[in-house]
């Protein structure tokens, strides 16, 4: 799902040339709304720099890392969501990864069974 010019859509709704509902922002990630929900709440933690993947992740990134985690938990305080939530990232193609920017995947909302797949 790579975009045209090199963006990836993720990199296209930080930069305002397609539109998203947008939940939280700051300096360093974006919050968004998935537009193919798989659950009643499921939102999306975007890091503002792309990351392409968890496993491309620098050691140098241990910030934005924590920061993402931490907003996760933010982002659940703020909709009043205790403990009730679920948060996913999808490694590769072969794990379900269909943009190549990473992103958490934050789920709530429903009972969720264990395991995921
Ligand atoms: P992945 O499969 O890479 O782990 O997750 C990508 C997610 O991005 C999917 O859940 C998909 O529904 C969501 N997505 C793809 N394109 C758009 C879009 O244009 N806007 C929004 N808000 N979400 C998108």
């Amino acid at each position: 799902m790579e975009s045209d010019g090199g963006k990836t859509i993720f990199e296209k709704i930080i930069d305002r040339e397609i539109p998203a509902e947008i939940l939280m922002e700051d300096e360093r990630c974006i919050v968004i709304r998935d537009i193919n929900p798989g659950a009643p709440i499921h939102v999306l933690i975007i890091p503002k720099r792309k990351i392409a993947r968890l496993s491309e992740a620098q050691n140098s990134d241990i910030l934005i890392l924590g920061h993402l985690l931490l907003t996760a938990q933010q982002f659940a305080k703020r909709q009043g969501l205790g403990d009730g939530f679920r948060i996913v990232v999808n490694n590769g193609p072969h794990a379900g990864e269909t943009v190549p920017h990473l992103h958490i995947h934050f789920l709530a909302g429903k009972p969720m069974i264990w395991p995921p797949c």
